[in-house]
């Protein structure tokens, strides 16, 4: 067994005083922040430490009604009327305004959602910014975007996001609707509605026309509302499978259009001839990045036979050095489980590997009192018919298998009823195209893992969604082309 370093770090952890949170955050509609029709708040609570930060308004059908209708007439008055370029300005303005309170961001978005501040503030926010950035460069440039086409866009669009990257998956809605003219009611998950209400603060700050953004919190019913809206011309989830299905049975014959950015089980496969340390690394990061939170996280490990014996010991050595813990210090690689619910769900899997047959390896790390923690942990001697094998977790759980031959590990990559993202590791060029080839998955990383960029589109396979997000063909999603 891997002894547990004898060493830690002194605590590094990252100011709070220069945040400011009010007491409660109301409905961002009309660019004004009202209270909803019946006056319901609930919660938000750090994962970190089980606290109240602070309340959010809970929007009811009449007030998703208001939302829409504000979006609709900024819509029909402004923003489908304005000047490209002038749209343009203002997405320019918005990641300005992000960049220049990048830190308050990223320290909010980890006391609301558990995850280590060196992620929120190396990933989250810099790419969010990022999808701002660029988008505002697309939104006078649309003729270029889809040669001789005319794009024209949809109308008002309902975004309802998930919880695992609140503000960046704000950023991947709204940057390209605004884009190309369209006008927004957003919906962000109910255990993460901060960020969302500090982006509308640079909304209302950035002067964008009343209406052209709305951001309503709430719980599913909140989302059904925006759903089942009929003067919504589409809607753009990220979310769980489940949820997406029933969008797609919602908006079945009512005209709307929908792209759906669902669930995983990406599998990471290491050849006899990578680099082997690197694709330790590689591993760390495609399931224990973001506590496994991650859709396109490398929740199934295929690793060569030859290799198998020297990968699994240098996981479990770096798995020992792993900080699990206050997500607000800089040292920590490992922050809190986002809700109780989710880390029931994990430990509902743990338990569920175990009876399985599985043989388990977790981290010796000490885990806070307070709080939602899972330690990171594997799982050898599993089979592809195992549950733990073919469910998304969501958590930093990984379930590990070897393989012999090229063909072998694609069958195996390919026999799962998700096709989000890959990841494969080898010293040969050859290798990479053949796997990247034959694996039926939207993106695949070749020796790197978990790599974003606005241009580069993200979407899935089979259960994994309908439609992309980023690139032109994010952009796509959003217009019609005539
Ligand atoms: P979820 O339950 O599907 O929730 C996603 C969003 O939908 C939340 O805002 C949620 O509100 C709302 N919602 C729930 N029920 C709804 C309904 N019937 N109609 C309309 N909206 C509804 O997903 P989650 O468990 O929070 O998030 C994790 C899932 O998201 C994972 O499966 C993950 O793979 C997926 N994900 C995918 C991507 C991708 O790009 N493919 C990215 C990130 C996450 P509440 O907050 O109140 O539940
Ligand atoms: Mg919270």
């Amino acid at each position: 067994m891997t002894k547990k370093i004898k060493w830690d770090y002194s605590p590094a952890p990252e100011s709070t005083d220069h945040i400011q949170l009010k007491d409660q955050y109301d409905l961002f509609i009309n660019g004004k922040f009202i209270s909803g029709a019946e006056e319901k708040y609930f919660d938000t609570i750090n994962p970190a430490t089980e606290e109240k930060i602070t309340a959010v308004a809970e929007a009811g059908q009449s007030d998703i009604d208001k939302a829409v209708k504000s979006a609709r007439k900024a819509y029909d008055k402004t923003w489908s009327k304005m000047p490209a370029k002038e749209r343009g300005k203002y997405i320019f303005r918005i990641a300005r305004l992000l960049q220049e309170r990048a830190r308050e961001f990223s320290v909010i978005e980890t006391i609301d959602g558990g995850k280590p501040i060196r992620e929120s503030r190396d990933v989250d926010v810099p790419l969010a910014a990022a999808h701002f950035f660029y988008h505002a460069g697309w939104a006078d440039k649309l003729e270029y975007a889809f040669p001789g086409r005319a794009a024209k866009p949809l109308g008002v669009v309902g975004q309802i996001i998930p919880w695992n990257f609140p503000l960046l998956m704000a950023a991947w809605k709204l940057a390209p609707a605004l884009a190309t003219g369209n006008t927004v009611v957003l919906k962000p998950a109910e255990t993460t509605p901060l960020t969302a209400m500090k982006l509308a603060e640079i909304i209302q700050e950035a002067d964008l026309p009343p209406g052209v953004v709305n951001i309503v919190n709430g719980a599913g019913d909140t989302g059904k509302y925006i759903v089942n809206h009929n003067d919504v011309n589409k809607i753009a989830f990220t979310g769980s499978t489940d949820v997406g299905k029933y969008i797609m049975k919602s908006v079945a014959g009512s005209g709307k259009k929908y792209t759906l950015e669902l669930g995983g089980k990406a599998a990471n496969i290491i050849f006899e001839d990578a680099a082997i340390d690197q694709a330790v690394e590689g591993i760390v990061n495609a399931i224990f990045f973001n506590q496994g939170h991650v859709c396109c996280a490398g929740s199934r490990l295929y690793v060569q036979e030859s290799v198998a014996d020297e990968v699994i010991s240098k996981l479990q050595k770096r798995m020992q050095s792993l900080i699990v813990g206050d997500p607000l210090d800089k040292n920590t690689d490992i922050g809190a489980i986002n809700s109780k619910m989710q880390l029931d769900k994990i430990k509902m899997y743990v338990k569920l590997g175990l009876d399985e047959g599985g043989s388990i390896y977790q981290s010796s790390c000490s885990i806070p009192k307070k709080g939602f923690w899972h330690a990171p942990t594997i799982f050898t001697d599993v089979s592809q018919s195992n549950r733990i094998v073919q469910e998304e977790i969501f958590g930093p759980v990984l379930a590990i298998q070897t393989f012999r031959t090229v063909d072998e590990v694609i069958a195996k990559a390919n026999n799962s009823p998700y096709g989000l993202s890959g990841g494969v590791w080898t010293d040969k060029g050859s290798k990479i195209f053949k796997v990247t080839q034959d694996i039926r998955a939207g993106v695949i990383w070749a020796n790197t893992f978990n790599k974003f960029d606005p241009a580069s589109p993200f979407g899935g396979y089979k259960e994994s969604g309908v439609g992309s997000e980023g690139g032109i063909e994010g952009l796509s999603g959003y217009v019609n082309l005539v």
